[in-house]
């Protein structure tokens, strides 16, 4: 559209916005001609009184001149003064239902954008929020199709198809490869006490725990069941699958969450190892043995590691 909408449409400046998914913020993603550089990848607030918050409040087309005896913030309070200033503009919504993104061109001319700018800018927005729309909804159901809705780790078939994939890598490059099954210890009891919404709580805490001790973009974090997780060590050894696994069992131990009674609770959690070739050769073998594991360290009294 950077491309497309200067050369159609005569303008000084282009800039376009998309909104944040939970819609208080919109960055400014692309942006043409005069003092470009300082708009582009820029964050907003939707809640600020500039030009662009309001179009987007009110999801309609808007063209005018600039005031003449006042400046007015398109985006942002320290927006660079020109020596010569924008005398008007054209900003059209783009999306379906509700304003998704913004489409802001702008030119250093009096009246410079007629119907038949409007007309046109209308339908490129039209199009590109169609696009836009596509892209979100696919990437929705990507995202509801893959994680877990809680906590927000992969759910229990994504956990099946990375280590399946790990397993291939590891075979083919010979390289070390570990699986971890943990369980939160006595939880039912925390459920029963303080309720399946502290529950909740503990478990999105725990979650996300998990997902901070691993290497990022590199091991993976899985909702196993209930209150059971997978972490898949991609590289790792036994030995190096022991020192995570405690640093994660020690840590745990130690975070305090806060019960509504106002109390503070800990929860332990029991781990499972089991090392890929030197333990099994086969995803369900590996995953029956770290759970073997896993069982073990609760019958050997929980809040322990153990390995296969
Ligand atoms: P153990 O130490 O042997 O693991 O005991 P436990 O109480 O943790 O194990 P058990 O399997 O008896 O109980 C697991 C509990 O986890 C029961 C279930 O209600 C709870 N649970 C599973 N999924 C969720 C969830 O999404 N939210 C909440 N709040 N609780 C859940
Ligand atoms: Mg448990
Ligand atoms: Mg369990």
């Amino acid at each position: 559209m950077t491309e497309i909408i200067p050369f159609a449409i005569a303008c000084d400046r282009l800039t376009i916005s998309i909104r944040s998914e939970d819609g208080k913020n919109a960055s400014i993603l692309r942006a043409w001609g005069n003092n470009a550089e300082f708009f582009k990848n820029r964050q907003f607030s939707l809640k600020d009184k500039n030009l662009a918050a309001l179009t987007y409040a009110k999801n309609l087309c808007l063209s005018r001149n600039y005031s003449k005896e006042y400046k007015e913030i398109k985006y942002f309070d320290d927006e660079p003064r020109d020596d010569e200033e924008f005398n008007s503009f054209l900003a059209v919504p783009v999306g379906v239902d509700e304003c998704k993104g913004l489409i802001l061109v702008e030119s250093l001319k009096r009246n410079a954008f007629g119907d038949s700018c409007k007309e046109l800018l209308s339908r490129i927005a039209t199009s590109a929020g169609l696009a836009i729309e596509k892209i979100m909804i696919f990437e929705k159901a990507r995202e509801l199709a893959t994680h877990d809705g809680l906590t927000g780790l992969y759910n229990h078939r994504q956990f099946q198809q990375i280590l399946k994939d790990e397993i291939t890598r590891a075979l083919r490059y010979n390289d070390p490869l570990t699986l971890i099954i943990c369980d939160i210890d006595y939880f039912k009891k925390v459920n029963d006490t303080w309720g399946h919404q502290f529950g909740d709580t503990v478990l999105k805490g725990v979650a996300s725990h998990l997902n901070e001790s691993i290497r990022q973009g590199v091991d993976t974090a899985s909702r196993y069941g209930g209150e059971e997780f997978a972490l898949v060590l991609v590289k790792t050894d036994l030995e190096g699958a022991i020192e995570t696994a405690e640093r994660i069992r020690s840590q745990i131990h130690q975070i305090t969450f806060k019960a509504p009674s106002g109390e503070d609770v800990h929860v332990s959690m029991s781990l499972g190892i089991a090392v890929y070739r030197q333990h099994a050769r086969h995803i369900d073998e590996l995953i029956k043995k770290a759970d073997k594991a896993l069982y073990r360290a609760k019958e050997n009294g929980r809040n322990r590691v153990e390995v296969f």
